[in-house]
């Protein structure tokens, strides 16, 4: 296993930290305004550090998994949510790349990487997200197409010009009867709702509802029927990338702590020189690194083209609750400040816990590893 960072690499952490200060800045004022402007995406995507694991011939960089998380994880040092457009757009571009017809794939996945526009995924309902392979969400066939009832819930609900969602196309119960379908999103019949959320609240989350919502044909991903076995394999990449995006915000958090205990006074010392303030700070470095090992194994693993299924998942659900428990930590060690909304702090927090829910919960995470072990008839 070779993790160490080549020239190639490394001139793409190089544009990433570049952008770091920026973003940084702007990052509770994007909360404020609940939205990350185009233009900070474009920036990123003309620098390269949008799903640059897409081949140049759609508009990426043919670059390795393991980069496009080593560049998420110094882009959500400055800024989590901006993070999410690295993250979904890795997500969708492989699912496009592996079950697209090319004129779709032509379409989408330069805008993706450009930072054009967004392409969002619906695998959640509000009436569930942890069966996934049991969408209410259903595709008729007329005209030539496809029709669409239902509601999804997604990330970037109200911004992205286009969703990735699942739908029943049979009645056969479970997973084989699901189908993946590209849905634009100003089709006749389309309905955004906002979210009220506690966090991520630039990246704005929402419901999205199909009423009789036309399609072409063409818009169907991969074969009909087919959709779980198929295009559910994309989640194994974004549950990896999630894991190094909180792991750049509590990695930020426990360096801004570091200094504080370095320079704030209590009883005449440092803060730094209390065992009790220096060794929680000392477990979360080795914690923080020991998850960031595990992420950049699952993605050397995907870039070998060697199973990770097991790998990802211990990715989802171990590094955003470390995450949050370090910044945590972090905010009380900060003491009153810790609490004020003039640090960013508290908003790291509340972001990151965000994403121990998006993307599967740390209970169907463990399912999978369970079932990997165990074999699945004798699993939970
Ligand atoms: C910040 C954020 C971003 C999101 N972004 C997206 C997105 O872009 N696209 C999208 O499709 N969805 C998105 N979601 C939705 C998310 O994927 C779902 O909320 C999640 O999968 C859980 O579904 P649910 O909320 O319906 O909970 P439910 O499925 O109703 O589960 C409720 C509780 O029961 C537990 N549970 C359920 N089944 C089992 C089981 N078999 N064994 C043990 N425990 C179980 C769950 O772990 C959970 O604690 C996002 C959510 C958040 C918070």
């Amino acid at each position: 296993m070779d993790f160490s960072i080549d020239d190639a690499m490394q001139s793409y952490l190089d544009r990433a930290d570049a952008l770091v200060p920026q973003l940084a800045e702007g990052y509770q004022q994007r909360e404020r305004d609940g939205c990350i402007p185009g233009e900070v995406r474009t920036t990123m995507g003309s620098s390269g550090l949008i799903a640059p694991e897409i081949p140049v011939e759609y508009g990426g960089q043919g670059e390795r998994a393991l980069t496009s998380g080593m560049i998420i994880e110094r882009l959500s040092r400055a800024d989590l949510n901006v993070t999410y457009v690295q993250v979904v757009g890795s997500l969708v571009a492989q699912i496009l790349l592996r079950n697209a017809s090319e004129e779709l794939k032509h379409h989408w996945l330069p805008k993706i990487t450009s930072g054009d526009d967004i392409v969002a995924i619906g695998l959640s309902e509000p009436t569930g997200g942890s069966d996934a392979g049991n969408p209410g969400l259903t595709a008729v066939r007329r005209d030539d197409g496809w029709v669409l009832n239902g509601t999804k819930s997604m990330s970037f609900a109200v911004h992205a010009g286009a969703t990735v969602v699942f739908a029943r196309t049979s009645e056969d119960r479970r997973g084989r009867g699901i189908s993946a379908f590209l849905v634009e999103l100003d089709r006749d019949g389309v309905v955004k709702t906002r979210t009220n959320d506690m966090g991520t609240l630039a990246v704005v989350r929402g419901f999205v509802e199909f009423n009789d919502t036309w399609i072409p044909e063409g818009n169907l991903l991969g074969e009909e029927g087919a959709a779980f076995s198929q295009v559910m394999q994309g989640f194994d990449f974004s549950r990896a990338l999630i894991g190094l995006q909180v792991i750049g915000a509590a990695r930020q958090t426990l360096t801004e702590t570091w200094e504080y205990a370095r320079t704030r006074e209590a009883f005449d010392q440092n803060i730094g020189q209390f065992q009790g303030v220096a060794f929680p700070l000392a477990e979360a470095d080795t914690l923080l690194t020991a998850a960031e090992t595990l992420c950049h194994k699952t993605l050397w693993l995907k870039d070998a083209d060697l199973p990770h299924s097991k790998e990802a998942a211990m990715c989802k659900w171990w590094a955003p609750k470390m995450a949050y428990d370090v910044i945590h930590q972090c905010l009380l060690t900060h003491g009153q400040f810790g609490y004020l909304k003039d640090l960013p702090i508290e908003q790291r927090l509340r972001d990151v816990l965000g994403l121990q829910i998006g993307d599967g919960t740390a209970q169907i995470m463990k399912l999978i590893i369970a079932r990997h072990n165990l074999g699945r008839e004798y699993a939970p």
